[in-house]
């Protein structure tokens, strides 16, 4: 079986005050470098393509990969505008007899090895198979005016996270299906959804957040210290 992860790493980093999140510190080494060992030492994943902003190319291969010893077959593509459009730079480099991608959030630093290892096993029985937690807090939709419209069935709600892993040939159908039809995701999910197809839920970990803004640093601080 050929699985090819795919690692997105191109985004602006606007709600970080354009900081790029990837090549910020954590505990002494760059975030994207935290994820890629999980991906370099995870045995079911064959190689890795990661998304970088074109002007942060020498930068990703000096100061992560080859810092860091990432020597799993390796590609650095330019990223897109839009986190899909970088997935779909990448998916587009892939050889055709990948079995399985397994796309994962460059700033998803604890992302584990059996939460990879479940998700192609799952994408395998399923084609689609994403990594979630039941939601903690109670979910409201807003109207414009910012009122509550509804609340929403807590039992049923879900935070997504990555991995989200799927078969070769149905994400890339749903990709080209997305980009000839306008449809805009912020996940990869939910261009699966759109052509009809089932999403399998397995379940991921509080601890596996998307360090997106300040606040989430020093909480990937305090994770990190719990593991020491
Ligand atoms: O923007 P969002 O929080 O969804 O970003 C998730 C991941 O996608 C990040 O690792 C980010 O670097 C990446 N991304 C990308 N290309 C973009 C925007 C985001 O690779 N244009």
């Amino acid at each position: 079986m050929q699985v090819s992860a795919i690692i997105p790493a191109a985004g602006s980093g606007a709600r970080m005050g354009g900081i790029k999140k990837p090549y910020m510190d954590l505990a002494g080494k760059p975030i994207l470098a935290h994820t890629l060992t999980i991906f370099q030492q995870c045995p079911l994943v064959n190689s890795i393509v990661v998304v970088t902003a074109k002007d942060d190319e020498a930068r990703c291969v000096q100061d992560v990969v080859t810092a860091y010893g990432i020597d799993k077959s390796l590609s650095i593509v330019a990223g897109g505008d839009t986190r899909q459009e970088s997935v779909f730079n990448a998916l587009r480099e892939l050889s055709s007899n990948t079995d399985v991608v397994v796309i994962h959030d460059a700033v998803r630093p604890f992302v584990t090895e059996e939460m990879i290892l479940q998700s192609i096993d799952n994408a395998n029985q399923y084609g689609s198979a994403i990594v979630a937690v039941p939601v903690k807090d109670t979910i409201k939709e807003s109207d414009d005016d910012g009122f509550v419209m509804k609340t929403l069935d807590r039992c049923r709600l879900w935070a997504i996270q990555t991995p989200q892993t799927f078969k070769y040939n149905l994400i890339m159908k749903a990709h080209l299906y997305a980009r000839d039809n306008s449809i805009q995701a912020t996940d990869d999910a939910f261009l699966i959804e759109q052509i009809g197809h089932k999403v399998k839920l397995i379940m991921g970990s509080y601890e596996n957040i998307k360090i997106t803004t300040p606040d989430d640093l020093v909480i990937a601080k305090a994770i990190l210290e719990s593991k020491l």
